[in-house]
């Protein structure tokens, strides 16, 4: 098997850290190192796409070797696959014969494991729910080598724990899920420009129906213009043309020198992608690829944040009170003079009922900030303001949130416990994250 030591990190290249990674080729490698390896503790990884330290810690064992399940009923769309597979490759073999991932994230670059892992979002939550409201069994190896079959009627609990769970109860190896049908590889799509937060959150109310829908915000605009952008909308077209189209993609070549990130050049790109997207609005008919994966055309784009790189900061507001307690956050973002190269803004449907998936029925915004020194106080006040209004942070973008403000935030989190420690009793799987965030931390 594959071992080496080196450096890692998630998208947002921050925190870094050194680590043992054994790369098992299938299920039989990963079994013997789990039950042979004398590590104590490790962390499966995915693609590396969360943003922190959910898939980091000093042995991590890679999770893209998992790729020996593969079977499509052509009939009902029912999909047995391996937890190593990227959404990408799914879709490059679905597409043409008429099914869909029924939830995609911003990337297709994922692994199924990794979207599992999150119970991801899409643009369609508020209309379809998340990732793991798809699936049907899911293969899981516990810490003792055991293979166990979890779904929402067999060990419901575990397989509750395990959609969201970061990787803590188990390694999934291979997953059921229910594909959507579709007659078209293309998107009908329309843009509709808001003038502040207050029209993007209307647009998007007005438009609930909509299957995907998302706004981008200017999060440097002030004034009545504050939370100004574009509210993008989409649905399946019906043409019955079914190709997965390959976009041609151009990468970052290197880590750009952090200085060019500054208020100025991020109040620059803001406007001028304001002012484009108002220029390109109405509607359109795009592939897949331009409609929900804009950055997968772009290669390596979080080298843009410097060598010091970045952290997405994305939590949710439930009910009421999301849309002020947006617009307090939003306004206390500009006035620190942070700014965000995007910032999106979704509508979400109602939570699931999984102990750790991250979406209550509101709104999230997710804002980008270069990584210095005076960013980590305002995190610290825009959790409190996210907390006073019932909010949480998303683990998968998460590198820096305390333990106190996890545990305010899933306030599930000791039924959480409660099934690892039936699974791993050890806690033998254990992140950066999961360490920092107390739930496998040294008073376990
Ligand atoms: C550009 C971009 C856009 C994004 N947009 C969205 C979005 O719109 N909605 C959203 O919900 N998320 C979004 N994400 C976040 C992303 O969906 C999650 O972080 C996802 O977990 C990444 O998958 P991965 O394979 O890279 O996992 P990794 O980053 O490698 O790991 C993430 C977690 O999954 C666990 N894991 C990985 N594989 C397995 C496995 N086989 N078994 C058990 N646990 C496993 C890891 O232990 C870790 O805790 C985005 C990320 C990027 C970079």
């Amino acid at each position: 098997m594959n071992q080496n030591r080196t450096m890692l990190h998630g998208w947002g290249r921050y925190p870094r850290v050194e680590a043992r990674l054994s790369a098992p080729a299938n299920v039989e490698e990963l079994r013997s190192l789990l039950r042979d390896d004398t590590a104590a503790s490790c962390i499966v990884r995915g693609s590396g796409l969360s943003y922190g330290d959910s898939s980091l810690a000093a042995d991590v064992i890679g999770g893209s070797g998992l790729r020996q399940t593969w079977k499509l009923d052509g009939e009902t769309g029912l999909l047995r696959v391996a937890a190593g597979f990227s959404l990408r490759e799914i879709l490059g073999e679905i597409v043409a014969k008429g099914w869909f991932l029924p939830v995609l994230p911003g990337t297709s670059l994922v692994s199924l494991g990794g979207a599992i892992a999150a119970d991801a979002h899409g643009k369609n939550h508020h209309r379809d729910g998340s990732f793991c409201e798809h699936l049907g069994e899911l293969r899981i190896m516990l810490a003792n080598g055991e293979v166990v079959t979890c779904s929402p009627v067999e060990r419901p609990e575990l397989f509750r724990a395990s959609c969201g769970g970061m990787g803590l109860t188990g390694i999934i190896l291979e997953a059921e899920l229910q594909l959507a049908r579709i007659s078209s590889a293309y998107m009908l799509s329309a843009s509709l420009p808001a003038a502040n937060l207050g029209q993007c959150f209307d647009l998007l109310e007005e438009h609930g129906g909509a299957q995907y829908s998302v706004a981008w915000l200017d999060c440097l605009a002030r004034g009545t213009s504050m939370g100004r952008g574009a509210v993008f909308l989409a649905e399946h077209a019906t043409d019955g043309e079914l190709h997965y189209c390959n976009r041609n993609t151009m990468g970052v070549p290197f880590a750009m020198p952090g200085m060019l990130l500054n208020r100025h050049s991020l109040a620059w790109f803001n406007a001028i992608y304001f002012h484009w997207r108002r220029i390109r609005a109405g509607n359109k008919r795009l592939g897949h690829d331009a409609c929900f994966f804009p950055l997968d055309g772009i290669r390596n784009w979080n080298l843009l944040y410097g060598r010091a790189g970045f952290l997405q900061y994305q939590f949710v507001l439930p009910g009421d009170a999301a849309r002020e307690g947006i617009r307090l956050i939003l306004e206390r973002v500009i006035d620190a003079g942070k700014g965000s190269f995007l910032s999106v803004l979704k509508k979400m449907g109602p939570a699931n009922g999984n102990p750790l998936s991250f979406p209550l029925s509101g709104y999230t915004l997710a804002l980008d900030f270069k990584r210095e020194a005076s960013l980590f106080p305002l995190l610290d006040d825009l959790d409190a303001m996210v907390l006073d209004h019932g909010g949480r942070i998303y683990l998968a973008k998460d590198a820096r949130m305390s333990e106190s403000v996890f545990r305010k935030g899933y306030p599930d989190w000791e039924r959480f416990l409660e099934i690892k420690r039936r699974v791993d009793p050890e806690f033998r799987f254990r992140s950066a994250q999961s360490d920092r965030i107390g739930l496998t931390g040294a008073a376990q």
